[in-house]
């Protein structure tokens, strides 16, 4: 049977956790963000405050809903903290042995009938599920990036996940007003499985010379109609995201068609991961973005 989610907790205070506690506090809910780092929390509530205050310019959100909204987000520094939520969401860096190490350390502080979520982009539902000590429990919710404004999130069922923890899950995404496209447990599940090879695709364009920075995501955008160009999504997205995500599709499905580009991985090494650290394959430190390339 179906539970009812009263309380959501948020391991990853990054730009996708912030996104999953504001929509859930805007929905309602209350939600309880966790990070490793300190700094990270405070910037995601600044983060959340000045998203609600652009909401309230457009006149898509109250003063009022604002403060109810943030008065529903509370932090905590440690998994004590998440010991009353009904699903814990984690939302950290995409990186299979930093997830495991935070499930194994997370579980032993949860009610024993909570669900865990992971938000991953790509990593195995089935193999994390194995890490916690609740595999029926576990399940993949996967938001889109701003996750305010996406609509969709998909739900993906590893091998072991029970159906009262696909259905809560399927209403509680619901109730947070996103429309669900089911996956299975493959690399990547649907989105990014055809997104990701698009974006290493236009690297690979630019590492060969076939257009510049400016020239691809002008194609991509006047061509094929794209809000977008691929390398300003790659940014977007945070270059060593992309780049793990590649590498989850080039391990697990053993195709050199998902050969991550060398491009992409010079730019992870340089640490220009894209917006998030102000350099990518666009420059943000000035008043506009200027190509990197
Ligand atoms: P991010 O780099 O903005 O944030 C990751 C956060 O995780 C950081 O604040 C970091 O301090 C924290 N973290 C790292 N180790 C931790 C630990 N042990 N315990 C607690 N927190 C820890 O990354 P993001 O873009 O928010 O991505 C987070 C997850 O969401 C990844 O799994 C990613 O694949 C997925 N995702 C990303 C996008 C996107 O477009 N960026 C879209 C959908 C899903």
């Amino acid at each position: 049977m179906a539970q009812v989610i009263r309380k959501v907790g948020i391991v990853g205070a990054g730009q996708m956790g912030n996104g999953i506690a504001q929509v859930c506090a805007i929905a309602g809910i209350p939600v309880v963000l966790n990070d490793v780092a300190p700094d990270r929390l405070k910037e995601a509530l600044a983060t959340i405050n000045g998203n609600m205050a652009r909401e309230i310019s457009r006149q898509r959100l109250t003063e009022e809903d604002k403060q109810a909204a943030l008065k529903r987000i509370s932090t905590v520094d440690s998994y004590d903290g998440l010991s009353d939520c009904d699903i814990v969401i984690e939302a950290a860096t995409e990186k299979e042995d930093v997830k495991r190490k935070i499930f194994t350390a997370l579980c032993p502080s949860l009610k024993p009938d909570a669900i865990v979520a992971s938000n991953t982009s790509s990593i195995s539902i089935t193999r994390l599920a194995a890490s916690t000590d609740r595999p029926e429990k576990f399940i993949g919710i996967h938001f889109m990036n701003p996750v305010p404004r996406m609509e969709l999130v998909e739900l993906i069922r590893g091998i072991a996940t029970a159906d009262s923890t696909f259905e809560t899950s399927k209403a509680f995404v619901s109730k947070l007003g996103k429309t669900i496209a089911v996956a299975e447990d493959f690399p990547a599940f649907i989105v990014n499985r055809i997104l990701l090879p698009m974006i290493n695709e236009a690297i690979y364009t630019l590492y060969e010379g076939v257009g510049n920075v400016e020239g691809i995501d002008t194609a991509m955008k006047l061509g094929a109609h794209h809000p977008m160009g691929p390398l300003e999504l790659a940014d977007f997205i945070g270059l060593d995201t992309c780049l793990s995500v590649m590498q989850v599709l080039h391990e697990g499905l053993a195709d050199s068609k998902y050969r991550p580009c060398p491009l992409l991985v010079k730019y992870v090494e340089a640490g220009w991961l894209g917006k998030k650290t102000q350099r990518g394959f666009y420059d943000y430190r000035g008043p506009k973005p200027v190509p990197t390339r």
